[in-house]
């Protein structure tokens, strides 16, 4: 038989059509795609084709876009429970707190699974770890993790009074009781942490058929194998969907057909749907308001370099002398085109949630700038001017603090940037 499983990852809050960006052969390239009503056409079309199938939603779902921020997600769960989702995980979706995602998710007609989510006063998972699905008599069993940084990295009301792990631990076992106690064919993670963070577990959790990562907004047209599994993530935005059929015969899989598909321009949207999106929408008119002008192209869809953050740190540069400026690489938001501005674009794309700007005095001489920024993962960081004479000296092939131009000698931030992302290795900028 064939099961098909169906995977939206990382779509944050992008409810209707928008630009996105992609790699031609002669560099970025633009067009419209997205939005949940052609996201539902399609789904439509492909479930008549493929009838055996399961839709998973990996995260990232109930923030992003001004909208959905405005109303801490709760423009959304009408929308979404027309989709037919099996389930969830998460991670931005606590950026209201646990109690207010719990609102949200009581509104859902599907669970948010987490195998590594407990409460901090009694130890117990807050969250469902795994669910059993029947599909044509096939059992499917699905583990969810959620994203581990959620009580690290970000602000803490985000987790209040709960705890987060990797996961690593509590896999095998919940992977071991859903082929032993639940009898599970087929074994599905459905996972929050990252690509690189997937294949780690998934080479520790060798039993694993299927993970459907999010997170990292990767697009990957063909499949990734780690661990024996196949791993999928299906970009960002709502601007794909992916489709993974696997040919499975006495409770193996013994072949499969991947498409990551395009939510292009041409699909025409479920129209109910789209009412509904619509409506939602009506309070938010004034997004549209022109507000700006832009000759150049301005996305985020590279970690190192990007012309929209450039432009943040020209803006930064602008008002806070320092010596370097530097902004995280996360590869978000809807590209910003040529022409005239929205405030829209702009509170989603460069400032989806209040960043704070911080500067802080550079390493001392010869210091190694390695690691040293972890802290400001999603925040941009000018740091303040030393003094010529504590200035160190650029050495070897490592990122230091070196002959970066003062706020008054006219190299623009883009030049400063990209000398530091010259002389550093690219695993060591990202965060
Ligand atoms: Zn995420």
């Amino acid at each position: 038989m064939n099961l098909t499983l169906f995977q939206l990852n990382d779509v944050h809050g992008y409810l209707n059509l928008h630009q996105e960006v992609f790699y031609g052969p002669t560099g970025p390239e633009y067009r419209r795609c997205g939005g949940y009503a052609r996201i539902a056409s399609l789904l439509s079309a492909l479930r008549e084709a493929y009838p055996e199938s399961l839709l998973f939603d990996g995260g990232d779902t109930f923030h992003g876009t001004r909208p959905v921020v405005a109303t801490q997600g709760d423009i959304l769960p009408d929308i979404l429970n027309e989709l037919g989702i099996a389930a969830m995980t998460a991670h931005w979706d606590f950026a209201y707190g646990p109690a207010h995602l719990k609102t949200l998710t009581d509104r859902l007609n599907y669970p948010l699974l987490a195998a590594n989510v407990f409460h901090l006063d009694t130890g117990a998972l807050a969250y469902a770890p795994t669910q059993l699905f029947e599909v044509a008599g096939l059992r499917v069993g699905v583990v969810g993790l959620a994203c581990p940084i959620v009580d690290k990295t970000m602000s803490a009301h985000f987790s209040t009074g709960l705890r987060f792990t990797d996961g690593a631990a509590e896999l095998p076992g919940h992977v071991q009781r859903l082929r032993t106690e639940e009898r599970a064919d087929i074994i599905i993670l459905l996972s929050h942490c990252g690509f690189p963070q997937d294949v780690a577990l998934l080479e520790g959790c060798p039993s694993i058929d299927v993970c459907l990562s999010s997170h990292t907004h990767n697009r990957l047209y063909t499949p990734f194998v780690a661990g024996g599994a196949l791993v999928i993530q299906s970009g960002s935005h709502g601007s794909f969907l992916g489709r993974l059929t696997l040919t499975i015969e006495e409770g193996q899989v013994t072949g499969h057909n991947h498409e990551l598909h395009e939510i292009s321009e041409d699909i025409v949207p479920d129209a109910a749907l789209q009412a509904r999106i619509d409506a939602a929408l009506g309070p938010f008119v004034n997004l549209r308001e022109v507000v700006g002008v832009t000759a150049t192209a301005l996305h985020r869809g590279t970690s190192v370099e990007c012309p929209a953050d450039d432009f943040l740190l020209a803006s930064l540069r602008a008002v806070v002398p320092a010596d370097l400026y530097f902004s995280n690489g996360w590869r978000y938001g809807a590209p910003i085109v040529p022409g005239p501005v929205q405030l829209q674009s702009r509170k989603s794309q460069g400032q989806p949630l209040a960043s704070r700007v911080c500067a802080r005095p550079a390493p001392g001489p010869g210091r190694n700038l390695h690691g040293r920024f972890h802290h400001l993962a999603g925040r941009a960081a000018p740091v303040w001017p030393q003094p010529p004479e504590n200035r160190p000296a650029r050495r070897g092939g490592h990122a230091r603090v070196s002959e970066a131009a003062p706020p008054s000698g006219g190299a623009p931030a883009r030049h400063v940037y990209r000398r530091i992302s010259r002389f550093a290795p690219v695993s060591s900028l990202r965060t």
